[in-house]
């Protein structure tokens, strides 16, 4: 396994892949990095801002651009139900400006936020208080449990089996990374709800997930084939494709393509800040792109995933840290 510097655009050494994602774990470092004024702004290139008010901005601008969204309040892996209570009030927050402004967007939330590692029934509680308030809304948005790591996999596909009982605009994501995940998308696609899949962004033992990334790519080819075949959507699945893989996009387009699939029988998504131009380029061919939007305080291990996922970025956060630091 090559442990040396990625090449530019090449996929991120797996150490320092791992030496970030180990990092964004750490609260002690989130505490001292979040403190810092330069992280901070570094950290503004994939997140809206602390406040609704800049999230609202930015998916005003996404809404004129032909795009939709995600709203994600940030934050995970609370200790105090005070918190768990915080967070989805914070989320009724966001559900009442979405309706207020008339915005094309869902949420898209985290259940350790909720409080998941005070007892699922805490997490439950809190994500039924925001679906209850998202039932209300006309159009109802849309709620979307992000998955993170393998630790609550099992636990968050419960909970959402729970919920969906009772709110059928819900959904979960499905990591390709994951050996079980193959079996988790034939058991939605039986039940007719289309997940979001991504790749993964977690640090997970290989035991149960794919170590290289040609095989993570591959599954991810394979899953979502899977979503996108003519039984699947016609038994009413609305996939989510989440990557900005050129690559991976490029098949998914020829594969729709050579199949007659609509482009509004699924969505591609995307994170705030990272290839707008293929965004753009996206909505420019007649497809669906939902971004994801963070914004909040606790910006920490969500900016440390995503410069574990492109080591560039961190280079060249470093270099414009240190060019600023020389000019003051
Ligand atoms: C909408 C959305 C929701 C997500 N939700 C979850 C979730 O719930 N759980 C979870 O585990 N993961 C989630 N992820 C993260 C995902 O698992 C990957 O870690 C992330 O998307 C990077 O993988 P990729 O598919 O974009 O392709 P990669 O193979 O990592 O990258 C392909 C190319 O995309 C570009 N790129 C990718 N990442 C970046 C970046 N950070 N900065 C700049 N360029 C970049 C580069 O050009 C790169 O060459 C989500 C991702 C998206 C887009």
């Amino acid at each position: 396994m090559s442990t040396s510097p990625s090449a530019p655009d090449g996929p991120p050494s797996p150490l320092l892949r791992k030496a970030l994602l180990f990092m964004s774990s750490s609260p002690r470092l989130g505490r001292w990095i979040s403190g810092s004024r330069l992280a901070w702004r570094a950290a503004g290139r994939f997140v809206a801002g602390e406040r609704i008010e800049d999230a609202v901005r930015v998916l005003k601008a996404l809404g004129e651009q032909g795009m939709r969204a995600s709203l994600d309040h940030l934050g995970e892996n609370v200790s105090r139900l005070e918190e768990a209570r915080q967070a989805a009030d914070a989320y009724l927050e966001a559900i009442a400006a979405i309706r207020r402004e008339g915005l094309r967007s869902g949420v898209s939330l985290k259940l350790t936020a909720l409080g998941m590692d005070l007892g699922d029934e805490v997490a439950e509680a809190q994500l039924r208080r925001i679906l209850a308030a998202a039932a209300e809304a006309e159009p109802v948005p849309f709620v979307r449990i992000d998955m993170e790591g393998s630790a609550y996999t099992e636990r968050t596909l419960a909970i959402f089996q729970r919920v969906r009982a009772d709110y059928p605009r819900v959904g979960v994501v499905i990591q390709a990374y994951l050996f079980r995940s193959a079996g988790d998308i034939e058991r939605l696609i039986a039940q007719g709800s289309g997940p979001r899949l991504c790749k993964g962004a977690y640090l997970e033992p290989p035991e149960i997930a794919w170590p290289a990334k040609a095989d993570v790519d591959a599954s991810y080819r394979r899953l979502s084939e899977r979503l996108l075949a003519p039984e699947a959507l016609t038994a009413g699945l609305y996939p989510a494709l989440a990557t900005h893989d050129p690559v991976i996009i490029d098949h998914v387009k020829q594969w729709v393509r050579a199949r007659g699939i609509s482009p509004d029988a699924f969505e591609f998504q995307m994170l705030h800040g990272v290839r707008r131009d293929l965004q753009q380029a996206l909505v420019r061919d007649g497809y669906r792109v939902r971004v994801y939007v963070p914004y909040g305080k606790q910006w920490y291990p969500y900016f440390m995933r995503r410069l574990a996922e492109r080591p560039e970025n961190l280079t060249f956060i470093l270099r414009s840290l240190f060019h600023e630091g020389r000019a003051r």
